[in-house]
């Protein structure tokens, strides 16, 4: 089966000029997403993580049935306000402006090892802010997984550049 069949392509989503890679259609499609779920297992338990964590939204919907695949628990990173507290939080720059991610402060304990997913690595500039935050609560990470890569937006090379290798499903050069 080819994974990329069931991504659709929408231009100009979310504003003129972007071409949008859509995961509904994955999702929707029970043999494509238990195939997608079974790649993605098979690249994260040899690196025997304690934890996954997913990022808000997309990232929870690979988190979740992996950790169940794996047999360990999930953890949710979060935009700022979402989660009851106590919470630990990172803010980083966007093109326009800023933002915030966050973490419950007991959701993880030092020196555990997580994977962290989400759905699409594009600049890596929301797994590098992810990263951050993690490490602030004294996780260790040891990897990132994604469904899909935009390879030409390098978000891979910023990653390694924080010593961190990143896994994904389908790559689109
Ligand atoms: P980055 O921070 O790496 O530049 O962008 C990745 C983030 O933006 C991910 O959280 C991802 O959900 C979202 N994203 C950016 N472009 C797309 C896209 O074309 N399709 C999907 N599904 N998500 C995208």
């Amino acid at each position: 089966m080819n994974l990329k069949d069931h991504i659709r392509h929408v231009p100009d989503f979310p504003k003129p000029g972007i071409l949008f890679y859509d995961i509904s259609t994955l999702l929707a499609h029970a043999d494509a997403w238990k195939e997608a779920v079974k790649q993605l297992h098979a690249l994260i338990a040899p690196l025997k993580p304690d934890l996954l964590v997913g990022i808000e939204s997309r990232g929870f919907l690979v988190a979740a049935p992996l950790a169940l695949e794996l047999g360990i628990g999930f953890v949710m990173v979060r935009k700022k306000g979402k989660l009851p507290g106590p919470t630990v939080r990172h803010s980083y720059a966007l093109e326009y402006g800023e933002d915030t991610i966050e973490i419950q402060e007991a959701a993880l304990r030092p020196g555990q090892r997580v994977v962290v997913l989400d759905d699409l690595l594009a600049t890596g500039g929301t797994m590098t802010a992810a990263i951050e935050l993690i490490r602030k609560v004294g996780g260790e990470v040891a990897a990132t997984a994604y469904l899909i890569e935009l390879s030409f937006l390098n978000g891979r090379k910023r990653l390694e550049a924080l010593g961190v290798p990143s896994h994904s499903l389908m790559v689109y050069e």
